[in-house]
């Protein structure tokens, strides 16, 4: 069992006289720590990620009713939407995430992994992701920032800490796919988190200026300004895109013996790109694609990669300045260490019910404390696809189901994911909107300036603060006049 240590910094309500009669006897020099069982008035909550699932049950859930604490290695929430434009400077990357600190002290956060979840004993084993001091053992250490009602214990000869929970959501997310490619997670950029926006765009900039040294050769200029793009779903589409207009605006103007040398190739192992979308629109867009000269080699594959250069089946040597790589999902270590939940043989995410419970493995029946959502789990027999639609429709109805936990109904209505259709920028304030797979509604597509207005306005519907709201079009604005900034940090 875990012991909490607590010295009263955070408390609930219903503690505060004994934490005061305490705080009495600390004057008179008792021992600073002491334990005791966690003092709960509310139940537990512990919620695993700050993406698109975790931000929005955060956001979401009443605070007063549940003694909340948030684990994610990042403590901010990504809108991933928004990752390409940030990488080549369309939109600044500060409006492109959200705080979790938004909602501290209400809440409790660290930044720290979750690293296994034993599911009988309902307790959690994390690992901090910021640096700590050396290494020393800590007998009784006092741990003045655990929340009051959750049991916190830094193992004393490890970098591990506990955490006890009454329920526990599951938003951890996925990987990058790599497909065990040799080579790729050494020389190529991922684009699934701001920093990755942040290290593409200082790498663009980086080879342009690297370019311009009078010192290189053509030959040389042609291979540093080669980008290639492997993965032609919507994520390696967007970025193509929004590098497309990168190229043919600033980099056009301020790089004017350059910009010749610079071309974008974009490959695929599957026969078309925009591989979900209608087949109108996937055509639309290749098209559109190969209009502007952006290669797009489909039913490639893509053998190995070695720094600077990748080794195509159908192309030989290719080399690259810049290689971004976004070939779908693979399942988050934390996932794959689970045992005891019932997965999907092939993708391993979580199977839930379609109150989005996990389904334990021994009985065959869903555990009634512990949820999943968002791109590590499916419901069983309903597939849904990997998006940030279905994660934040199933944060909605966590946030609603929890909402109404213990009080004398329960929300056991099951979840239905309403499709809102798929949008995809493909540069040049162009883009394609899928309506065709909705179920209810009009089953509509569009492609051109009118779906680029829809993709907007959709994102910027989606932005979660005002701030962003704000932030947001002001840089579109701010851009669109004066231009994206080259400067490389
Ligand atoms: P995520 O949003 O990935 O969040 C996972 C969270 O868990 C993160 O905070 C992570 O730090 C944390 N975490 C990871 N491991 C651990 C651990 N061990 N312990 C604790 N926390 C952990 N979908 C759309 O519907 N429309 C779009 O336009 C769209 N565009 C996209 C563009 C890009 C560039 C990308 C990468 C994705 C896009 N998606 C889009 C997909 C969408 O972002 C994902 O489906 C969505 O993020 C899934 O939400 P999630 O909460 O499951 O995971």
């Amino acid at each position: 069992s875990v012991n909490p240590t607590f010295t009263g910094m955070h408390i609930q309500h219903n503690t505060l006289r004994r934490v005061n009669s305490l705080a009495s006897l600390r004057a008179f020099g008792s021992p600073r720590n002491f334990s005791s069982s966690a003092p709960r008035s509310k139940p537990r909550l512990v919620i695993l990620g700050s993406g698109w699932g975790g931000y929005e049950v955060l956001r979401g859930i009443n605070k007063k009713r549940w003694n909340i604490t948030v684990i994610s290695p990042t403590n901010y929430f990504n809108f991933t939407p928004l990752l390409a434009s940030c990488a080549v400077g369309t939109l600044e990357f500060r409006a492109a995430v959200e705080p979790v600190r938004r909602y501290t002290p209400e809440v409790t956060a660290y930044q720290a992994w979750c690293d296994s979840i034993d599911f009988k004993r309902k307790i959690l084993k994390c690992m901090p992701a910021t640096a700590l001091p050396p290494l020393r053992r800590v007998p009784n250490a006092s741990h003045s920032m655990t929340n009051g009602a959750i049991v916190s214990e830094r193992e004393t000869d490890s970098r591990t800490f506990n955490l006890h929970y009454d329920k526990l959501i599951i938003a951890v997310g996925a990987y990058s796919q790599t497909f065990n490619v040799p080579g790729v997670k050494e020389n190529a950029y991922f684009l699934k988190d701001i920093r990755d926006a942040r290290a593409i765009r200082t790498r663009v900039l980086e080879c342009f200026e690297e370019a311009n040294q009078p010192i290189i050769t053509d030959d040389e200029r042609r291979k540093l300004l080669h980008f290639c793009i492997v993965g032609g779903g919507p994520t390696g589409v967007e970025f193509a895109a929004e590098l497309h207009d990168l190229l043919h605006t600033e980099i056009r103007r301020h790089y004017p013996g350059l910009a010749r040398f610079a071309r974008i190739s974009l490959f695929d192992v599957a026969p078309t790109i925009l591989g979900s979308f209608d087949s109108g629109l996937q055509q639309y867009a290749s098209k559109k694609f190969t209009r502007e000269g952006i290669r797009i080699l489909t039913s490639h594959h893509v053998e190995r990669v070695e720094a600077g250069k990748l080794f195509v089946k159908e192309e030989g040597e290719v080399p690259f300045g810049l290689l971004v790589w976004s070939t779908g999902l693979a399942p988050n270590p934390l996932i794959q260490s689970i045992t005891d939940v019932e997965k999907h043989p092939k993708t391993e995410s979580l199977i839930t019910d379609d109150n989005l419970r996990v389904i334990m493995k021994d009985t065959g029946a869903p555990d009634p404390d512990v949820f999943a959502i968002g791109d590590a789990a499916m419901i069983r027999d309903v597939p849904l696809p990997a998006t940030a639609q279905v994660a934040y429709q199933k944060a909605k109805y966590m946030t609603k189901k929890f909402n109404v936990l213990g009080k004398d109904k329960e929300h056991v209505t099951p979840f239905q994911f309403h499709n809102a259709g798929s949008l995809a920028y493909l540069g040049d304030w162009i883009a394609v909107y899928d309506r065709t797979k909705v179920e209810s509604g009009p089953k509509t597509k569009e492609a051109g300036r009118l779906a680029w207005l829809l993709w907007r306005s959709a994102y910027f519907t989606r932005t979660i603060s005002i701030r962003n709201k704000i932030l947001v079009p002001m840089y579109w604005f701010i851009n669109w006049i004066f231009g994206r900034d080259l400067s490389r940090f």
